[in-house]
């Protein structure tokens, strides 16, 4: 090989990866209520778990905060795609706030499905991971006490009811498709009459981003995730990697790749949370190609035509 001439790569991208449509709608919110609000515009917490994103509409007008107590009150204030517990919009109607609910209507049916299972007289047990905003909202839709949280199959030998007890269970939506099938299946075991949701809680995305891994992981000799450390489902995506024996990088931009991660290496697949734009990956592919001949190829395991209606609020 002539000195300079740069070694093969091949580069495979997942497909479906990315954006999805709750995390599409609720950044058109934030740009829609700066148009019509004018700047500046509130968002209680990360309106996405992207700092790309976020830094982007900091830049349109956006001032982004933890708690609703920060935002003065006649201030408009937009709530993030993973939801809220029910106590902030009621706060924000008592201090007579301007509020837009940029709540994923994915996870808005998860809310509505725990409020008729309390209804129903059902104690709610809630899988998910301890500490996710999305995790603190829907809990937040029941009153105290009636719903526990489990995050393991371990979790499930502890919980304190009996078999004749009125149980149901729901799930986060970012959640790993396999271990929540462990986890359920180690329910049904324990509570054969508990109520299950209608429908899987997991999304759409998350499990067609989980299935695009699993076709392209196994060829692959290193699998990178574009993707916030506190985003749950793309940290899910580096588990799928890892399980099926490819080591697997979780990384937010491409400055952050580790040229010595790619000795020794022919094949490198890429794939994004979905909280992850597309011109991330596109800064990860340039990266790569400065280093080495990089031939690109697309891993397509579902096509996604979902796209969810803006609030009326926004549209009128
Ligand atoms: Fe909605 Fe799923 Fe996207 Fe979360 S990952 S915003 S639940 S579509």
């Amino acid at each position: 090989r002539p000195s300079g001439e740069k070694l093969p790569l091949s580069v495979l991208i997942a497909a479906p990866r990315g954006f999805c449509a709750g995390v599409d709608r609720a950044i058109e919110i934030v740009e829609k209520a700066i148009e019509k609000y004018g700047a500046p515009v509130y968002v209680r917490h990360e309106i996405v778990h992207n700092r790309y994103v976020v830094e982007g509409l900091k830049e349109k007008g956006a001032i982004f905060v933890e708690e609703l107590d920060e935002v003065p009150d006649d201030m408009p204030v937009v709530f993030s795609a993973h939801g809220v517990p029910k106590s902030v919009p009621a706060e924000a109607e008592r201090r007579e706030m301007i509020y837009v609910d940029a709540t994923c209507p994915l996870v808005s049916k998860v809310h509505r499905q725990a409020e008729r299972q309390i209804e129903k007289g059902k104690h709610i047990i809630f899988i998910g991971h301890a500490g996710h905003p999305e995790v603190i909202g829907t809990m937040g839709q029941v009153p105290e006490g009636q719903m526990t949280l489990v995050e393991t199959v371990d979790d499930v030998g502890k919980l304190p009811f009996g078999q004749d007890e009125k149980i149901s269970f729901l799930t986060q939506t970012t959640l790993s498709v396999d271990d929540t099938a462990e986890i359920v299946n180690a329910l049904k075991v324990r509570y054969p009459n508990i109520v299950a949701p209608k429908a899987e809680d997991i999304c759409y995305a998350t499990s067609n981003r989980q299935e695009a891994v699993k076709a392209m992981a196994p060829g692959c000799d290193l699998v990178l995730v574009i993707g916030a450390p506190n985003s749950s489902n793309s940290l899910r995506l580096v588990e799928v990697a890892e399980r099926l024996g490819t080591t697997s990088h979780l990384i937010q931009r491409a400055s952050e790749i580790d040229p010595a991660w790619l000795d020794g290496i022919g094949t490198v697949g890429i794939t994004a949370g979905a909280s992850a734009p597309e011109v991330l990956v596109r800064e990860v592919v340039a990266k790569l190609a400065e280093w080495r001949d990089v031939r690109e190829e697309k891993i397509r395991t579902a096509e996604e035509k979902m796209v969810f209606k803006l609030p009326r609020q926004l549209t009128d």
